[in-house]
């Protein structure tokens, strides 16, 4: 616990850590939302009070993101795991096929779902180098008469992220971006969609934004469920039905921060220098502390790594619980370690986290 303000050393892989301002905007707020008498959990989603709020979130996402006008923003719900199924059905019909980048768990799920509305392909897996790494693009083969090429930006559980993303020409790119949106500046025009749970570096859960080029919208499939259907909430701003209002309402405020940081550039700049205390500590230790990501494809959001000797990373585990420090244990599917070190999380919880490590190394050598 950091006891001047009573905030933890947030490393949690998600839900995460929010911006404190953000969390006392909202404790300020929550009781009378700027006179209404109400919090905003409390009013219409007709409101005029709330239609400010959910179109400024998009305004706002529009343009720290630089979204072209061509694509629609979407708030959804269902989190990156319906997207999962989403895509497919609204893209890919039976004996049409997909191609997608297997990096990690959340990719294997992605393949499965579509597997249930047409005939996916893997266009590269690193399944065999135990997803240390994100395939070379020329290693990537997809095929012109793809519905799409889907790939994960970020692979939260492995610690490895997309540098650069491959070209599909005419056929549209789909990324799962869920771990990593808004941390750095991306080329929007390059995808067709984008989508993202909040819940990593957006605001809270429940909120899932979808970012999809307007052609799209065109040649999805029309006999599929209303709800599930991206023009249903493309055609209604979201608004069809009740959205999750809270959490659109924090995703703004979590963006009016990453504006006030100074952008994406700004942003980015600090996250690299966030993960690079952390990873200069593994580097530098003579085998002590291993990164599991190959170098070349290490995430500056989920920094993943194992203690060289089996007791002595439990022993670390828990002196780190002790001495405040939430959330670094790897992934139950994989062990280890691991540092989530999204937008929110401060230099300083990363800069003591790094000089934690360097304690314990030297105290156990
Ligand atoms: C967390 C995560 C998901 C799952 O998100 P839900 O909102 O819980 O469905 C999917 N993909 C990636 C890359 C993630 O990090």
């Amino acid at each position: 616990m950091n006891l001047t303000n009573q905030r933890a050393y947030n490393f949690n892989a998600g839900p995460s850590a929010l911006p404190l301002e953000v969390l006392e905007k909202a404790q300020q707020e929550i009781v009378n939302f700027q006179g209404a008498g109400m919090s905003i959990m409390e009013m219409s989603h007709r409101s005029a009070n709330y239609e400010e709020v959910h179109n400024s979130a998009i305004a706002r996402l529009r343009k720290l993101f630089s979204i072209p006008e061509n694509y629609e923003v979407l708030f959804l719900q269902g989190g990156a795991s319906l997207q999962f199924t989403m895509v497919p059905m609204n893209f890919l019909s039976e004996g049409q096929k997909a191609s997608y980048v297997l990096t990690g768990s959340w990719s294997e799920k992605a393949l499965k779902e579509a597997k249930l509305f047409g005939t996916p392909v893997e266009a590269a897996s690193t399944k065999e180098n135990k997803y240390r790494n994100i395939p070379a693009l020329s290693e990537i083969g997809f095929n012109a008469d793809d519905a799409y090429v889907h790939v994960t930006s970020n692979n939260t559980i492995y610690g490895t992220q997309w540098k650069e993303f491959p070209e599909t020409g005419d056929v549209p790119l789909v990324a799962d971006m869920s771990s990593d949106i808004l941390s750095r500046p991306v080329d929007v025009s390059k995808f067709g969609i984008i989508y993202a749970g909040a819940q990593k570096n957006l605001g809270p859960s429940g909120v899932t934004v979808v970012i999809i080029r307007k052609d799209l919208l065109e040649k999805a499939n029309t006999n599929i469920p209303t709800m599930l259907k991206y023009t249903t909430h493309a055609d209604s701003n979201s608004l069809y039905n009740t959205p999750p209002t809270f959490g659109i309402y924090m995703l703004g405020e979590v963006l009016r921060w990453v504006e006030e940081k100074g952008g994406l550039e700004a942003i980015e700049k600090q996250n690299v220098e966030k993960a690079k205390v952390i990873y200069d500590v593994i580097d530098n230790s003579n085998g002590f502390f291993t990164g599991h990501a190959t170098e070349d494809s290490r995430s500056l959001m989920n920094i993943t790594f194992r203690v060289a000797d089996e007791e002595l990373e439990k022993q670390f585990l828990a002196e780190a619980k002790a001495a405040g420090f939430v959330g670094l244990n790897g992934h139950r599917s994989v062990g280890g370690c691991r540092a989530s070190t999204y937008n929110a999380v401060p230099f300083e919880a990363c800069q003591a986290l790094a000089n934690f490590m360097l304690d314990f190394q030297r105290k156990h050598q």
